[in-house]
């Protein structure tokens, strides 16, 4: 088989990372394919139909669009218009079940300073704790640090972020949220465990963790996500407006994105400045071969020891092999008449709920596109262990499938006061159809888990010990969600163009 003519970069996944990256590279003049098995954009982002229903697949709200967020940095920078979206207010309802009104996550920071101290008394010293380790923490990531650092170049770009708010707040790289709680002295008593049920719900949301094991340095952050200057938003039409624009700002570039290629094999260069050569199958089954100086894979790193077999270095291997398992998710996409839910719904709740799991729940707003006029999507995802649903027979999957979508109609019922009758559509994905959908090893669809040994300086680098291999997307730092994964590509193209001995203008591009 011929190959097509050598680029300069392949990318590969056309998830929000991987566009993000191929748009990036594109821009500087790049030549840049982007790989995508699947027919369309988004990944984790995207969407899907049914009938007259839009579902987001995944993520159902964004961080990142206030002026100076990622996104909206980047689109500036692109020179594309950012999708329409407006800001949550609140940014979620979070119902702990326990009898107490829910906690609402006031866009306001002055409201929500008095919620919280309605809802958790004698927190103040530890919001105030918080408030101050993200303020160090997020002018840290505002000066793009390069973490964890793998050559001089990287070590210089840390070390250039570095001010003393951030060693300050370097004090607390070991700690985890519950030791933040415990050192302010309001982890105690009944108030202290409503406290901890709250913080575990919402961090186990971003960093797959519950609040003793995720880091304070990304906990911190997490917590301030929904109010004023930053905020979380609700995109217009869908989920996908986000994939668009940024196919959009690919093609402006002259990036090519190959939808239905599948990568299956990448082989390193045989010699020094041999290119890579990516093999995969195209529609149809269809084979392709293509060469590459260098390869950004936006894919969850479990993949590389399928892709590069023998080729991968064993020391690597061996420390892909030694992360733990990301989780895995259930969502259930339903739709229903509008009339059957509370009056004052608001678009994005949280509830307690003991089988499968606490809730996440989003609701479609009347005429954002997702449902005909009278009508709502709602899509309920709750964080699983992938594992065990491969492998088993098929009675028994379906069995366990039946059993985890029972569970999550009732939580629904409990929360949204809707009956299993009042349902006009219903279906669950299990952390097989993820796999499926998003080819991710088991239906992995979290980022690494932010424990305080995997976050910041222990994480995985976007250097590989391949030269030419490029990691970006959530299992790489900072994390997950869709402002996550475009850090995390926009950190990887600049340590490749930097490779390359080019000038990179993304900060004067983004100041300006
Ligand atoms: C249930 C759920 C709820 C979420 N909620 C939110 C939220 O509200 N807000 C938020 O910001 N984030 C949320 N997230 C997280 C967010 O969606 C992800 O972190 C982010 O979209 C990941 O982007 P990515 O580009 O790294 O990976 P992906 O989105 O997984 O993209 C990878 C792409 O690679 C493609 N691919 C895979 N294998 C191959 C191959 N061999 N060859 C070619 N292409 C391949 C896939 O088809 C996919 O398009 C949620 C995630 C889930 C699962």
């Amino acid at each position: 088989m011929a190959a097509d003519p050598l680029l300069d970069v392949a990318v590969v996944g056309a998830g929000i990372a991987g566009l993000t990256a191929a748009a990036l590279l594109a821009r500087e003049g790049l030549g840049v394919d982007l790989l995508e098995a699947h027919s369309q954009s988004g990944g984790c982002a995207g969407t899907f139909r049914r009938g007259p229903y839009v579902f987001d697949v995944g993520a159902t709200q964004v961080a990142g669009l206030e002026p100076g967020g990622v996104h909206e940095r980047l689109f500036r920078h692109f020179g594309v218009p950012a999708p329409a979206a407006t800001p949550l207010d609140p940014g979620c309802v979070v119902d702990l079940a326990d009898g107490q009104a829910p906690v609402r996550l006031h866009r306001n920071p002055e409201a929500w300073r008095e919620e919280r101290e309605r809802q958790f008394p004698g927190s103040g010293r530890f919001w105030d704790l918080c408030a101050a380790i993200h303020r160090a923490s997020w002018a840290f990531a505002g000066r793009d640090p390069v973490l964890p650092p793998r050559s001089l170049w990287d070590l210089g770009q840390l070390l250039a972020a570095l001010r003393p708010d951030s060693l300050a707040s370097g004090l607390f790289t070991t700690a985890t949220i519950a030791d933040l709680q415990r050192l302010c002295g309001c982890a105690d008593g009944p108030d202290g465990a409503r406290l901890r049920h709250f913080l575990d719900l919402q961090l186990r949301l971003y960093s797959q963790e519950p609040a003793n094991r995720t880091a304070a340095l990304y906990g911190a952050t997490v917590l301030q996500m929904a109010q004023e200057p930053l905020g979380l938003w609700h995109l217009e039409g869908s989920m996908q407006a986000l994939s668009t624009t940024l196919e959009q700002a690919l093609a402006q570039a002259g990036g090519q994105l190959r939808r239905r290629h599948r990568l299956e094999r990448l082989h390193p260069p045989e010699r020094p400045g041999a290119p890579w050569r990516l093999e995969g199958q195209a529609a149809g089954g269809r084979p392709f071969l293509l060469q590459a100086r260098e390869v950004v894979l936006t894919l969850p790193p479990q993949s590389l020891p399928t892709l590069l077999g023998d080729t991968l270095p064993a020391g690597y291997r061996a420390r892909l092999e030694g992360l733990s398992d990301p989780s895995g998710a259930l969502v259930f996409y339903g739709a229903v008449e509008r009339r059957r839910l509370p009056a004052d719904v608001a678009p994005h709740l949280q509830r307690h709920w003991h089988d499968p799991g606490p809730l996440f729940v989003s609701v479609s707003r009347e005429g954002d596109g997702r449902a005909p006029a009278g009508q709502a999507t709602v899509i309920a995802s709750v964080f699983t262990a992938a594992r065990p649903w491969f492998g088993l027979e098929n009675a028994a999957y379906l069995e366990r499938k039946r059993a985890a979508e029972a569970g999550i109609r009732l939580g629904l019922q409990r929360l949204l006061g809707v009956n299993p009758a009042d349902w006009s559509h219903g279906e669950l994905a299990t952390p097989r159809g993820f796999a499926r959908w998003t080819g991710r090893p088991y239906g992995f669809v979290g980022g690494l888990g932010q424990h305080p040994s995997r976050f910041g300086p222990f994480g995985l680098a976007s250097r590989t010990p391949l030269a030419g291999l490029w990691l970006c997307g959530d299992a790489i730092h900072p994390g997950e969600g869709t402002a996550g994964v475009s850090l995390s590509a926009l950190m990887a193209c600049r340590q490749l163009l930097q490779g390359r001995g080019a000038t990179w203008c993304w900060r004067d591009a983004a100041a300006t």
